[in-house]
Formats: C-alpha cells, structure tokens, sequence
C-alpha cells in the first residue's frame, strides 16, 4: 500500500491524537513511535524500511503467521454477501453456524456449546457472568466469588482486571470488584526453592484449597487460571497442579476455568493449553488465535453440563451487538480450519515446537545471568538473574527486563520482557530456519545485553 505521509508526521499525529494501551503518554510522545507499516509470515516492516521478527506473533495472537490472501477474500466476500447482521432476535446466519460447527470438532469432548464475543477481556467478563448464573440456576445463588492468581492477566475490563492479579492494575480504579480473591501463582522458581517439581505443583494447588476453605466452599463459584500464563511471564505450572487442582475444585463443586486466550489454538502444540496439562475445565475462554488477528473475535466454550444448566435457567440476560459478527466468524472459520487441514497445529506439536525448545534451551542456558530456562510448543521463556547459584533475582523487577527488550527491538527482534522474564511467542508458521535465525539474533543480543551489565556495574 503507499503512503502519503511521512513517518515525522505520522509521529505527530498519533502522538497528537492516539492514546496507547499500557503506555506512559508522555514518555512515549517524547520518543516518538516506530510505525509498523506491512508485514508477511513472521516479518513486520517498519515505516523506515527495517525488517523485524515478530517474536511475539503480535501480542501473541498471529498464529496463523501475517500476509494470508485466503482470509481478506473470505471477509470480503462475506462483507459484501453479509457484512452484519445479530443474533438476538431468534436469528442466525450461516458464517456463525458454520465456526460454531466446526470449533465443536477442534474443542475437546464434551463442549458442543460456544457463546462469542469481541475480545478476551470481554470473554472473560462472559464467563464471570455465566458461572454465577449457573450456580442461581443450581439454586445456590450465595457461590459468587471467583478465585483468581497473583500475577494472573486476564484482560483489562473491570471483571478481567479484577480477576487478573496484576497489582499495578488492581492500583487504578479501585479494583478487584467484589467477590474475586487471588491465591499465590505457581511459579515454582520463586516460590518452591528445594523442592522437587511434582512437590511445588501440589502445594501450589493447596494454597486453592485453603482459600476455598477460607471463603467457604458454599461460597465459591469458580477457580480461573491459565494453563500457561501468558503476560505473567510464562509461568509454566509442574505436571501434578492442574490435576490437582481439578481434583480440588470437584471436591468442592467448584468450577474449573481455564483461561485459554493465549494458549488455545495451538500455541502448546495442542489445540488447547488444558490438553497439555491433562485436565477438564467445566468452561473456558478464547479469543487471539481464534482468528490469528485478522479480525476481533473472542469465544467462551461451555461444557455441556453448564450449557445445559444454563439453558434450563431461560433467558441469560447477556451478549453483544457483534457477538457472533459474520465477517469474523467467517475469517475465524477459514483460520481454524487452515491450523486444522494445513497440520499447523499438528507441526507445532511435533516438529517446530520440539525443535524450538531445544535449540530454546541450548542457545539460553549458557548466559551468566538467565535461568529457568523453559517452554512447551511455541511460547517459551527465560528469567534474567542476579546470581544463577543462589537463584537470586535482581532488585527493581521489570528494570533490567526493560533493559533487555530494548536490545532486541534495537536489534530487529520483538521478544517480551514481562518483568524480567524474556518471553517468546512467534507465529506457529514458523519454520525451523526461521527459529534458527531469531534464536542467533537473540544470542546476539544477549551478549551484547551481559556486556552492558558488567558495563553498568549491575553484575
Ligand atoms: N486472558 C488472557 C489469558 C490474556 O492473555 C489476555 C490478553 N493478553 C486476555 C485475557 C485479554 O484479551 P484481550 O486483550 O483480547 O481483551
């Protein structure tokens, strides 16, 4: 596409006009932003003409990989035939019944029922509303609280904020609401030092038991995690917490949510996280890679248990104009069925993912200052150290993490810093090349990054 403008006044204008997501304003307007301008498969192209790879599939949602002609003839096409329509006035429409169709043969046994939305955030706002209508429905209007984790994201409305245990976001707008709790995270590097992995998963799922215990079972409503959170860093739980945790919430007729924003399709190299981790959740929220980005939409995946509840409850007073939009549904229909009958999935489970986190572990592992080296499928970690053999980490969390983000990004690579963990999630397309070239950047960078600290006296 050309472009009129040039990159100076495209700066001016967005810093006059445009207010970002999680950004200092001022900051940024004194730095100016990097306008991203087109960009194919893993590559972004930068207003300036530099080639950039996406490390992070977008914020993580890209999985199907930039640059597809398949998807804007499909909205196109559906835009023009029908570009809107609801589906309220006991109406449907063809492009929401054929996703619908097909998410129940991707979706693992038992959800045949999905309920859309426009976002993650709004799918966990969804959820929120749906566990407490299920337990009126039960009769047992009094299970309202909903049992979140410290460092958990899970959007940034005010349900998905509160739920989500991100303190700076807790700090603005007084939240969490009413009626959502947080336990600690398992992130064992931290909170298990000498203990054995499948030991640090249990007693990171009792801490869910003493807060149910502490709520009062006849209380709680839910337990919502991700099976792998994301935004917090990375967090990979030991293989004995999910199990557990399920155990724990049947033992008390709690629900089990799983978050599945990031890790559904296919990141992990299943189609979701909880196949993964080996557990059933009664629900479970989507969004991202549902459509890889080409357009908004989110879906909440109802077991059939809480479907048929709900339905026996009659009118659920809740949805959205473009709940179920046709031109997203039909973008989100080809996508998932190209990660499906293209084996995208299928590769990252056991091809480029195993190939991944091998060369993952290789080229990371040997820097002073990373540990914890980890990941599963196509998203993957590490976490910058003070000092590797006492695991201690360095004071200002996030600083340092900051530091290294700006090195890559300098360096034409887009990792994340959450904290001062360095995370990864490119495009599942990725082939084992293109891993071979973002991991040698990344190398690069981190020398580049140890030089600088010893440079700085901070190591
Ligand atoms: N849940 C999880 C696990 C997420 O990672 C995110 C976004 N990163 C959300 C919910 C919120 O999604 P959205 O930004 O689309 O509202």
């Amino acid at each position: 596409m050309k472009h009129q403008r040039s990159t100076a006044q495209w700066r001016e204008m967005d810093a006059a006009h445009h207010l970002h997501p999680f950004t200092d304003t001022a900051s940024l307007n004194a730095q100016g932003v990097r306008m991203i301008t087109h960009a194919d498969g893993i590559y972004l192209w930068d207003s300036e003409g530099n080639k950039i790879i996406d490390g992070m599939a977008g914020l993580w949602c890209v999985n199907i990989g930039y640059g597809r002609k398949d998807l804007p003839e499909i909205a196109k096409r559906q835009m023009e035939e029908l570009a809107y329509y609801n589906t309220f006035f006991k109406t449907s429409h063809p492009a929401v019944v054929e996703l619908s169709h097909l998410l129940a043969e991707v979706a693992p046994k038992g959800f045949d029922h999905v309920f859309y939305t426009n976002s993650g955030s709004e799918s966990v706002d969804t959820m929120i509303r749906m566990v407490r209508r299920y337990w009126d429905v039960k009769g047992k209007p009094q299970k309202k609280t909903l049992i979140g984790r410290w460092n958990g994201y899970h959007g940034s409305t005010i349900g998905g904020a509160s739920l989500g245990g991100m303190s700076y976001m807790h700090e603005q707008g007084d939240l969490p609401i009413p009626g959502i709790v947080h336990v600690q995270q398992p992130w064992h590097y931290k909170y298990g030092k000498g203990m054995s992995a499948d030991e640090f998963g249990l007693l990171a799922a009792s801490w869910i038991e003493d807060k149910i215990l502490e709520v009062g079972a006849d209380k709680v409503a839910a337990f919502v995690g991700e099976p792998i959170q994301g935004a917090g860093g990375v967090i990979i739980p030991p293989a004995s917490y999910w199990p557990e945790v399920e155990r724990i919430c049947r033992k008390y007729d709690i629900l089990l949510v799983a978050d599945e924003v990031i890790c559904g399709f296919g990141r992990t190299g299943h189609w979701f996280g909880q196949q993964q981790f080996g557990f059933t959740p009664d629900i479970f929220t989507t969004a991202k890679g549902l459509s890889s980005g080409y357009l908004p939409i989110g879906a909440v995946f109802v077991g059939n248990e809480v479907a048929a509840t709900l339905a026996a409850g009659g009118d659920f007073n809740h949805g959205f104009t473009y709940s179920g939009h046709p031109v997203a549904a039909a973008v989100a229909h080809a996508n998932v069925k190209a990660l499906r009958d293209e084996g995208i999935v299928a590769a990252v489970h056991e091809d480029t993912g195993p190939y991944m986190q091998k060369r993952w572990r290789e080229a990371f592992s040997r820097f002073e200052h990373v540990d914890d080296v980890r990941g599963v499928g196509l998203i993957q970690a590490f976490t910058l150290v003070k000092d590797k053999a006492s695991q201690t980490l360095f004071d200002n969390w996030g600083e340092i993490g900051l530091m290294c983000r700006d090195i890559f990004f300098r360096h034409g690579l887009i990792m994340r810093a959450c904290g001062d963990h360095i995370v990864s999630a490119p495009p599942l397309i990725i082939s084992k090349d293109q891993i071979d070239e973002m991991i040698a950047t990344a190398v690069e960078c981190m020398e580049i990054f140890e030089q600088k600290l010893k440079e700085r006296g901070l190591a």
